[in-house]
């Protein structure tokens, strides 16, 4: 090997099964940093979001049948990213050395000089098992587990595996990749000795939204897979633990499981929806409708914050407002002592954890989240007579509350810090999967967003398709019911969780 000056660094890193949040915390640490990232077509794409975003992204997918060369290929962009003096992470499905030629990779860097680390990953055998109530070992009934690759057996007559051996093996056998033969295997196994009526379960897309499950005895499991379209990627469980008591199935019993479910807010707030909606076992589609401008550079905004002393009572009545207005404190070098002794006061629980999160404990949040009864009760909670109120919010806001305020002898100021304009979004897709019943649940979290929404798509196809739509609260609601929209249910608290709950709420 020549001497190089600048030698990178590879990490084989483990994606985990499917669902992205269950890579390692090393393993996402990995992603923040690297300059290089090599990902497989198993590695979940949400990952991507952990990259800088100056990385380098390849994705590498590879196909049975044209695998070495597509290997081959990989190898030699891992050492010339390497050579290059970069920091690589090679971002593989599951575990990165369980039947993913992790070997191979380290071998190669080994054999090239360059220093690499490996990051185990959840491989899908496991994650597979318990995402589906599957107990690979059991005190009572399998005291060993074995993983095969069903690969081995395609087309070959002579393969590695012994089956006369593994048809008598007293434990459980997971094959990965092994759908397109699972005839041969079972056949194979069956030939060899093991009873007929064995328990099998082929286990698709595990930890994903789309997770299946199909369960038979051993003879009759192709048969079973085929009725019920089991396709790759699928784990094969065969032995006593795959007559699994259904109770410990807990993934797919999740009320919001296999629910898709659109989320119509901004881009930001769509993805914080999502992985939401993600940890509920939902499938999340993002349908944008708006946009939020910032207003923090008008002079209106910025005369507003060189004098907010002068206020007794500063209210933010949305989360976005709070993330704006803390958005340009910190380009202009400023802090939070900018609110002196004014107090505060925030519409909802999710306005008050993003103040939190910028070290503001809100003064007052209403128990109900609207507008309305934040007037009302801050009227109650103190008097306002000829009290400075500042109302930091969007540029739409609705008057009720200036004038309730107004009402109490406030003196009220108020100053737009961002404005909501229509998102244009490709809408032919969703139209599509809406006709076709793809669709559980549109959400709405605001009255802009029904609106723009609704400037897309007809309503006519929304209230015939069987499709369901939740709203965050009665004045979204009114906005639904306006353009004559069926609302299914609506959130008891006006926060994106309570939107989740109040959905979950009409599966039980
Ligand atoms: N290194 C990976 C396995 C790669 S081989 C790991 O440790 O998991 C690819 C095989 O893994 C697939 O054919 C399938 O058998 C299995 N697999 C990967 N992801 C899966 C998933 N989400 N659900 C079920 N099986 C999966």
């Amino acid at each position: 090997m020549t001497n190089r000056h600048v030698k990178g660094r590879v990490y084989l890193v483990g994606a985990g099964p499917g669902q992205a949040d269950l890579i390692t915390v090393r393993g996402a640490q990995l992603l923040k940093t690297a300059d290089c990232i090599i990902c497989d077509r198993l590695a979940n794409p949400a990952l991507l979001k952990f990259a800088r975003p100056d990385a380098e992204i390849i994705p590498v997918p590879k196909r049975i049948g044209t695998r070495s060369v597509s290997q081959q290929d990989i190898n030699e962009l891992l050492l010339e990213k390497a050579a290059g003096g970069k920091t690589v992470v090679r971002l593989k499905g599951g575990d990165p050395c369980i039947f993913g030629r992790g070997a191979e990779e380290a071998a190669l860097l080994a054999e090239a000089g360059i220093d690499f680390e490996i990051v185990p990953g959840v491989t899908a055998a496991i994650a597979a098992a318990e995402y589906s109530g599957i107990m690979l070992t059991h005190r009572d009934y399998s005291s060993q587990v074995v993983f095969i690759t069903g690969q081995e057996a395609e087309g070959k007559k002579e393969t590695n595996i012994d089956w006369y051996l593994l048809a008598k093996f007293p434990g459980t056998i997971v094959f990965y990749m092994a759908v397109g033969n699972l005839e041969f295997i079972a056949d194979r196994l069956i030939k060899n000795g093991m009873k007929e009526d064995t328990p099998a379960a082929v286990i698709t897309y595990a930890t994903l939204p789309t997770q299946r499950i199909a369960k038979a005895p051993l003879r009759q499991i192709t048969d079973k897979c085929g009725h019920e379209k089991i396709e790759p990627p699928a784990i094969v469980v065969i032995g006593a633990a795959a007559d699994s008591d259904d109770r410990l199935n807990w993934f797919m019993k999740k009320p919001l499981f296999g629910k898709t479910i659109v989320a119509t807010r901004d881009h930001r707030g769509n993805a914080e929806f999502a992985a939401k909606i993600i940890q509920c076992s939902g499938n999340p589609i993002a349908f944008p409708t708006i946009k939020l401008k910032p207003l923090t550079s008008t002079n209106k905004f910025l005369q507003t914050l060189a004098k907010l002393s002068d206020y007794d009572w500063i209210i933010f009545t949305s989360a976005n407002g709070v993330s704006f207005f803390f958005d340009v404190l910190q380009s202009l070098n400023k802090d939070c002592r900018v609110f002196a002794s004014a107090k505060i006061a925030a519409i909802g629980a999710e306005t008050a954890t993003r103040l939190r999160q910028f070290g503001i404990k809100a003064d007052f949040v209403p128990n109900v989240f609207t507008s309305k009864e934040l007037g009302k009760q801050l009227i109650a909670f103190t008097n306002l007579q000829s009290k400075k109120l500042l109302l930091l919010r969007s540029e739409l806001a609705s008057n009720e509350l200036v004038e309730l305020l107004t009402e109490a002898k406030a003196q009220v100021t108020e100053t737009p810090v961002y404005a909501i304009k229509p998102e244009k979004t490709e809408s032919e897709w969703l139209t599509e999967k809406i006709t076709k019943g793809e669709i559980d649940w549109l959400t709405f979290a605001s009255p802009s967003a029904v609106k723009a929404f609704f400037d897309q798509i007809p309503t006519d196809l929304v209230n015939s398709s069987g499709l369901k739509v939740a709203s965050i609260g009665p004045i979204t609601s009114e906005q639904l019911k306006s353009l004559g929209v069926v609302v299914d249910t609506e959130a008891a608290d006006h926060t994106i969780d309570g939107l989740l709950a109040a959905i979950e709420g009409t599966y039980k």
